[in-house]
């Protein structure tokens, strides 16, 4: 009755073998396409029995966990690396007509403006062309640099911290020294800007002891999809800073903001644009070879891109805000 022997055979398979056995095929037969397919056919099915309450409750409980956990690790790693994200990112006004924050005082020999950035490289990386102008009409360029750009956040990076330190605030020194009156360095750390709990007042002190009638600092209202937190965080000092002088003692007229999406004054830069995309090269350290040549490009197609929407060749798009007495 079990013979072997009789396998393949379809009349006497179901009379012989339980549906929940599989079947081995006979050694001496030779493996066909019809003992293959009455292989698969074979396999047992079995139903998994209904679920208890208690296993169900402990089976949703054990999800929330796993779940939450990913979620909860996702959401930390994004507050500890410096990137951010613009998720409610503001369209620009619309109509966004251009402002003249009174260009003929802005270009003009001896006005004084304090520049405000995160990072060495921040200027030559965003408004370079711009400084190069100001500075070749007379301006007085007291540019404030928030944190050395020391990356020391990167701790599964191997380097030596001291030492970016220092090659990159040369670095922003040498540049500098094309546009600027001054430097100053404040050292604070790079990558946890937004953690300091002076900022707008360190920057309030140093405004209100260069007196400028400018100031030129990131915009925190419309900025782009992705964003350094230290170019927010120093965005934000700034505008904290100007708010925070008394009226009487306030001689900020105008601020400037770039790395803007809603820009409504875009000074031509035809003239300084090429000195301006070579500056980049300065920061060696950050900028070289293939990677130099892309971020110069960008850069050239950034003001480039901007110029042509304000009908000049190039432009750096800024956005000025009026500061109310
Ligand atoms: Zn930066």
């Amino acid at each position: 009755m079990m013979s072997e022997t009789s396998f393949g055979k379809p009349e006497s398979r179901t009379a012989r073998t339980p549906k929940t056995h599989l079947v081995v095929p006979n050694k001496r037969e030779r493996p066909t396409t019809a003992n293959a397919s009455t292989y698969k056919r074979m396999r047992p099915f079995k139903k998994s029995p209904p679920l208890s309450p208690a296993e169900r409750k402990r089976r949703l409980q054990r999800r929330v966990v796993v779940y939450g956990t990913m979620t909860l690790l996702i959401v930390a790693f994004y507050f500890y690396q410096p990137q951010r994200i613009h998720f409610f990112a503001k369209p620009p006004p619309d109509p966004n007509p251009p402002v003249d924050p009174d260009s003929e005082r802005l270009f003009s020999k001896g006005v004084k403006i304090v520049l405000v950035q995160a990072h060495p490289d921040d200027s030559e990386f965003f408004i370079s062309p711009f400084l190069l102008k100001l500075a070749a009409s007379g301006a007085e360029i007291h540019q404030l640099v928030m944190t050395d750009g020391d990356k020391s956040f990167y701790f599964w990076a191997k380097q030596d911290v001291p030492e970016t330190r220092r090659v990159r605030e040369a670095e922003q020194r040498e540049a500098a020294s094309h546009y600027s009156k001054e430097v100053t360095f404040f050292h604070e750390p790079d990558g946890r800007l937004a953690g300091q709990p002076d900022n707008a007042k360190m920057v309030q002190d140093y405004v209100e002891k260069i007196q400028p009638e400018y100031v030129i600092a990131f915009d925190t209202e419309y900025w782009p999809t992705i964003n350094h937190a230290d170019h927010l965080a120093s965005g934000a000092a700034a505008l904290q800073a100007v708010q925070a002088i008394p009226e009487a003692q306030r001689s900020v007229k105008w601020m400037l903001l770039y790395d803007t999406t809603a820009p409504n004054f875009t000074p031509d830069v035809s003239q300084t644009v090429d000195q301006g995309e070579a500056m980049l090269a300065i920061h060696k350290s950050q900028f070289y070879g293939k990677k130099l040549e892309l971020i110069k490009n960008s850069r050239l197609e950034y003001w480039y891109d901007a110029g042509q929407a304000a009908n000049v060749s190039y432009g750096v798009p800024l956005r000025a805000l009026k500061v109310l007495p």
